[in-house]
């Protein structure tokens, strides 16, 4: 998969939610380029942005998208962590 697709994907998750994609597509750009390198690396579309700890349960808390509404930075700035996802 390259970014393109990777972000038609996300444009996809975000239709009828409410959140939206970044407007900075370079930013966007960016975190698709480092989740695809974290599924070349790793095996898994790894969150760019957030530290693993090398066991299975970390890992699957930072597959992208995760689960980023019960984050301190959705509630306090409205994005996701990387400010991939941000409120509409
Ligand atoms: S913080 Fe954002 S970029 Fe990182 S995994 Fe969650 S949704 Fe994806």
């Amino acid at each position: 998969m390259r970014e393109g697709e990777l972000i038609k994907v996300w444009g996809v998750f975000v239709k009828k939610s409410d959140f939206k994609l970044n407007l900075d597509a370079e930013h966007v750009t960016g975190v698709a380029e480092g989740v695809l390198a974290n599924e070349k690396t790793y095996g898994l579309k790894l969150c760019p942005c957030r530290l693993r700890d090398g066991s299975r349960e970390r890992d699957l808390e930072l597959i992208c998208p995760c689960n980023f509404k019960i984050q301190d930075a959705w509630r306090e700035k409205g994005q996701c962590w990387c400010g991939l996802f941000e409120k509409k």
